[in-house]
């Protein structure tokens, strides 16, 4: 099967490492120039739990792929999805599925608008990921990869990429309200991650504090209020609040992707997390005052240590 892993950072080379190992015909693509060149020259390194393993992949710019791919993983961060789809516009043919696992709310819209939704999965995934040096990088976890046809009628096309997953050692497993795994994904991100940021510590460190309880009632709150209005989802809150702290108690000592995103100078995924609920609960006349102060916040820090938004 022609796979492409539109986005070959920290996530999409462990994916396309794991693919290719397990007989896929996997192309990466990307558009950083330093990573490209040092996979092209040494192979892909890849560490997975802790075993170093080099490949040699195909690595190319989406613009230098001709051919049209029978199924492409997009791993771009959320803010750089729409620039991804355009670029690979011309690779998506009639029977082209597109994966979707990013973090953040509001992807499919985005996709709907290149790709027809019964091509489109969406998903979760709990595998993590980090980039050491170009063409080096690191997969931990055991997954899984939760994902679901967009299309009720394309149950049989999720089916089939579960099981390349599962055959790849990814874990792939079928999910039948996706939609619900993303967004207590998005909670998770938007408590754990964007607090974490914030007060630029651990997540125990958070956990740890007097205020949790009001903080985590604030955002689950504005993020559970807006998935029943806008999608139909009932999280419920106090469920949800037990389940972030039974996952902090697993992963306090880690700092989350968001912290790592300003320790390295680069921008959030905020607007796609509380950014995303505070201006959909204003479509549909919410209040979300928490989400709207963390994403200023977030904002403002991103100012402060001068890393410039993609999207402003
Ligand atoms: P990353 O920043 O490491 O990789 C993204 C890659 O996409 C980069 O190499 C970048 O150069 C490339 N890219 C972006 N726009 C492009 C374009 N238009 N053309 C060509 N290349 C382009 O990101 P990541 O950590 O792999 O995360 C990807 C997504 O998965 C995010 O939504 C993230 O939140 C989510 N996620 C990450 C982890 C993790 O542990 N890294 C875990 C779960 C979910």
């Amino acid at each position: 099967m022609k796979i492409a892993i539109a986005g070959s950072g920290a996530l999409g080379c462990g994916f396309g490492h794991l693919l290719k190992k397990n007989g896929q015909e996997v192309t990466l693509l990307d558009n950083w120039d330093d990573h490209i060149e040092a996979i092209r020259l040494n192979g892909l390194k890849v560490t997975v739990n802790g075993t170093e393993e080099t490949q040699r992949m195909a690595i190319y710019k989406p613009h230098e792929v001709k051919e049209e791919m029978d199924v492409i993983f997009v791993f771009t961060k959320a803010m750089g999805l729409k620039s991804m789809m355009e670029s690979i516009a011309h690779i998506i043919g009639d029977q082209t599925k597109v994966i979707c696992l990013l973090n953040g709310l509001g992807h499919l819209r985005t996709l709907e608008a290149y790709v027809d939704k019964k091509n489109i999965i969406m998903g979760t995934t709990v595998w993590t990921a980090g980039i050491d040096a170009p063409g080096v990088t690191h997969l931990n976890g055991q997954g899984p990869v939760e994902l679901q046809n967009s299309d009720p009628e394309e149950t049989a096309a999720a089916l089939k990429i579960v099981e390349i997953l599962k055959n790849s050692g990814l874990n792939g497993v079928y999910s039948s309200n996706v939609n619900y795994t993303t967004w207590r994904k998005a909670c998770v991100n938007g408590t754990m991650n964007a607090l974490c940021a914030l007060l630029d510590t651990t997540i125990e460190k958070v956990f740890a504090s007097s205020t949790i309880d009001s903080m985590l009632t604030g955002i689950v709150s504005e993020f559970a209020t807006l998935a029943e209005v806008q999608d139909n989802i009932k999280l419920d809150v106090e469920e949800t609040i037990t389940y972030l702290k039974n996952l902090a108690d697993k992963v306090g000592a880690h700092y989350p992707s968001m912290h790592q995103d300003l320790a390295n100078m680069r921008p959030t995924e905020i607007d796609f997390l509380n950014g995303a609920v505070a201006e959909a609960s204003k479509r549909f006349g919410l209040q979300a005052p928490y989400c709207q102060k963390v994403t200023d916040l977030i904002h403002a820090k991103e100012e402060i240590l001068g890393i410039e938004s993609p999207i402003k």
